[in-house]
């Protein structure tokens, strides 16, 4: 057990895409620091999967975070099995194709930004009808990039909606501050999940480019996730907290080391 353990009793967190990678780190992570966990994810499976082994209370939800009727019934779940919601983290997304600015496709774009940033809109906008309707705060992390914070050549559509994250967290932040709710990012860099699809190895290699000379990890996520979601986190909203090995504090044009 970790020094953690518990930070999280009582509370019932959502998290959205929860199937793999990084949310289902931190459905772990929740869990094993006492939370409930709605673990959402639109591959039904993958949340079932993942659900079953979680040493707490856990419901799986089939849900697809880009509409209405999905964001619906994760929080009916929630509030279905475990009767209200504390904590979110939403956090299901995808990478789109990779492809320089005059080959990208429209219908990608709009997949990436529905997913990645209509998700965690309409996420937040159902947190927060639900913190109102059960009269107590919560708090909340939206997962971001360090391709919110930084430019690429051939990630336009992901690279998009990860900047606008930022924009959904600090006007969510703005509206939570006076009502107790919290809302930040955190930033990941180079996190090697199922999301690379078939660029897998390739994203291994480039953590030989990272400050710390290595990739990191879900878990190394969750963690931070688990922070901001806690008390320890108390005065801290609207903020972006990148876990990346350093790599964006590097000075690409007169770059050493
Ligand atoms: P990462 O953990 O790096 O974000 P993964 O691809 O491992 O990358 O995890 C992303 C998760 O988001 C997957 O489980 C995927 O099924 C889920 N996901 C993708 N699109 C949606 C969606 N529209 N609604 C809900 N979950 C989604």
């Amino acid at each position: 057990m970790t020094a953690a353990a518990g930070r999280h009793a009582g509370k019932v967190a959502v998290v959205t895409g929860g199937g793999s990678g990084i949310g289902a780190a931190s459905a772990r992570r929740l869990s094993r620091e006492g939370a409930s966990v709605v673990v959402a994810d639109v591959d039904g499976e993958a949340a079932a999967r993942v659900a079953r082994e979680l040493p707490g209370p856990a419901a799986p939800v089939a849900a697809d975070v880009s509409t209405v009727a999905g964001v619906d019934a994760y929080v009916d779940a929630a509030v279905e099995r475990f009767g209200r919601i504390d904590l979110h983290h939403l956090n299901a997304g995808v990478l789109g194709t990779m492809a320089p600015l005059p080959d990208v496709d429209p219908a990608d774009f709009d997949h990436v930004i529905a997913v990645n940033l209509r998700g965690p809109f309409l996420g937040l906008r159902a947190a927060f009808r639900r913190y109102r309707e059960q009269e107590s705060g919560g708090a909340i992390v939206v997962t971001a990039s360090i391709s919110s914070l930084r430019g690429a050549a051939d990630q336009l559509p992901y690279q998009t909606s990860k900047h606008g994250v930022l924009g959904l967290v600090r006007g969510a932040a703005m509206y939570g501050g006076p009502r107790g709710v919290r809302v930040n990012a955190v930033a990941p860099g180079l996190i090697p999940t199922a999301i690379f699809g078939d660029r897998l190895a390739g994203v291994e290699q480039r953590g030989g480019t990272v400050p710390m000379r290595r990739v990191g990890t879900a878990d190394e996520i969750a963690g931070v996730v688990a922070f901001l979601l806690g008390e320890d986190a108390s005065y801290i909203t609207g903020e972006v907290v990148s876990a990346d090995g350093g790599a964006f504090m590097v000075n690409t044009v007169t770059r050493s080391g």
